[in-house]
């Protein structure tokens, strides 16, 4: 495990629940007992939410079609924002702040 990985809580991380006919594979973890990264779990909620209300067909389904590219959008935003800072100077504090700020939403390292 990663230091950065989070432990499943769903599952104890065992990676395995209690289902009608037995253990089964722990349906947010996939069986692994840990978590994907922050974003890797926030783009599965964003195609989860998509396909949720993409079937409506209404407004509604447009206004969350929207949203998640924003979310999208913002988070690739935040990628090159860390990207950059990583390549400023290690000691920078402007730079180090930067790193801090972009990774508190991202979650990629600890
Ligand atoms: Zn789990």
């Amino acid at each position: 495990m990663s230091s950065n990985a989070q432990r499943c809580a769903t599952c104890y991380g065992e990676g395995a629940v209690g289902g009608q006919h037995g253990p089964e594979a722990c349906p947010d973890c996939h069986g692994l007992g840990t978590l994907p990264s922050a974003t890797v779990l926030t783009e599965r909620r964003l195609r989860e939410l998509e396909a949720g209300y993409a079937s409506r067909g209404d407004q509604v389904g447009q206004d969350v079609a929207w949203l998640a590219g924003e979310v999208r959008r913002a988070h690739h935003a935040l990628i090159q924002i860390l990207a950059a800072s990583q390549d400023a100077e290690q000691d920078d504090p402007t730079s180090a702040q930067i790193r801090g700020l972009a990774n508190s939403v991202l979650n990629l390292y600890g």
